[in-house]
């Protein structure tokens, strides 16, 4: 199926140049909903995910009438961007290659993924293809833990496959299995006293911190497991004995149970090392994403192959160890893949997508809605 590749083009650069910065997609979401709006009829609803997680703008999601007696399938996507991204333009390379203009992330995750599925159910709705029914979902806040999608509620879809386009590697790409992360901060409960009259009084929270860090290996746990203290905060003044500390970091494990142990350990060792001390411990974790494995009969994964080979191409099974928003669609039930979107270097200045692929993927996702 051709696809025109000026107007997705455009589409793209329209979206690059919006500021959609993680809590601040409130002029990605308005861009939307009209667009959706103006070439497919689709009015797109806004969730009350900004109160609860405190952003501009809430999860968009919508439905695009397809043929009843076709299986329909979920879309997925996040309006969100990493910093530095504000003031982002889309200057098109003469190899074919799209970036930014050096200053800022191209914002490709996630636009590209935007412009590709509208532009493929623009063109389906243009050319009165018949379809699978098609549901959307655009989220807030995926760069930080998929926090907009944790909260949107996923009762209201019917799909029972999903893809989210949010994999970075090539053509045929998937993401085989994403991690558990958990976030924790742990703080530890000293007793203040003056450093220099009375330093005998006082419980060192900062001591019994830095020693049950020393206990504990940074990175890597197993060959699936890292670990990270990310920020620590205590103490008031040079001359008096810090009362408290708190040590924030996280763990991600391609097996759940792991991260859990892994957490679990960290905790033993606090407060081990606060109890000799006399110094008292509060320890508390967010699991904002749990693994999974995509599995070979996997239904999603078994569509996408059947796109792939049509076009004499092989999926490819990425291991990936960054979550995304498929881990939340997954742990509520359905058939989820994280598919490749076109785009390179992420989370960096050097980000690119290729033009080339943008027209490909717009393609595989037309061939998946009309399978
Ligand atoms: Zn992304």
């Amino acid at each position: 199926m051709s696809v025109n590749q000026a107007r997705l083009v455009q589409t793209f650069a329209d979206l690059v140049a919006i500021d959609a910065l993680s809590f601040e997609e409130r002029e990605m979401a308005d861009y939307l909903k009209k667009v959706w709006q103006e070439t497919c009829g689709v009015t797109l609803q806004e969730d009350g995910a900004a109160a609860r997680i405190g952003g501009t703008a809430g999860n968009l999601f919508g439905r695009l009438n397809g043929d009843p007696g076709k299986s329909g399938l979920l879309l997925s996507a996040h309006m969100d961007t990493v910093a530095p991204g504000r003031g982002k333009r889309a200057v098109v390379q003469a190899d074919g290659r799209i970036t930014s203009d050096g200053s800022t992330i191209l914002g490709a995750d996630d636009a590209a993924a935007l412009a590709i599925i509208l532009e493929a159910c623009r063109e389906l709705t243009e050319e009165q293809i018949s379809h699978r029914p098609v549901e959307l979902l655009f989220t807030v806040a995926e760069e930080a833990y998929a926090r907009g999608a944790a909260v949107f509620d996923l009762s209201q879809v019917e799909s029972r496959l999903a893809y989210c386009l949010d994999c970075s590697d090539r053509m045929g790409s998937y993401s085989a299995q994403e991690p558990t992360l958990l976030s924790f901060e742990l703080t530890v409960q000293g007793k203040a006293a003056h450093a220099g009259f009375k330093p005998e009084a006082g419980v060192n929270a900062v001591a019994c911190a830095a020693a049950a860090i020393a206990r504990l290996p940074q990175g890597w746990q197993d060959p699936h497991t890292t670990f990270n203290i990310g920020r620590i905060e205590g103490g008031t003044a040079t001359n008096i004995v810090p009362d408290m500390v708190t040590v924030k970091g996280e763990i991600r494990s391609a097996v759940h149970e792991d991260a859990l142990a892994c957490w679990q350990q960290t905790v033993d060792i606090f407060e081990a090392e606060a109890g000799k001390n006399g110094a008292g411990i509060k320890a508390a974790k967010i699991i904002h994403l749990t693994a999974y494995h995509i599995s070979p009969a996997d239904p999603a994964l078994r569509d996408y192959q059947t796109v792939l080979h049509r076009r004499g191409l092989e999926a490819y099974a990425k291991p990936s160890f960054g979550g995304s928003d498929n881990n939340i669609l997954v742990k509520q039930g359905l058939s989820g893949l994280c598919l490749f979107n076109p785009m390179h270097d992420i989370h960096t200045t050097h980000e690119y997508t290729k033009i080339s692929e943008l027209v490909e993927m717009t393609e595989i996702v037309k061939d998946l809605l009309t399978l």
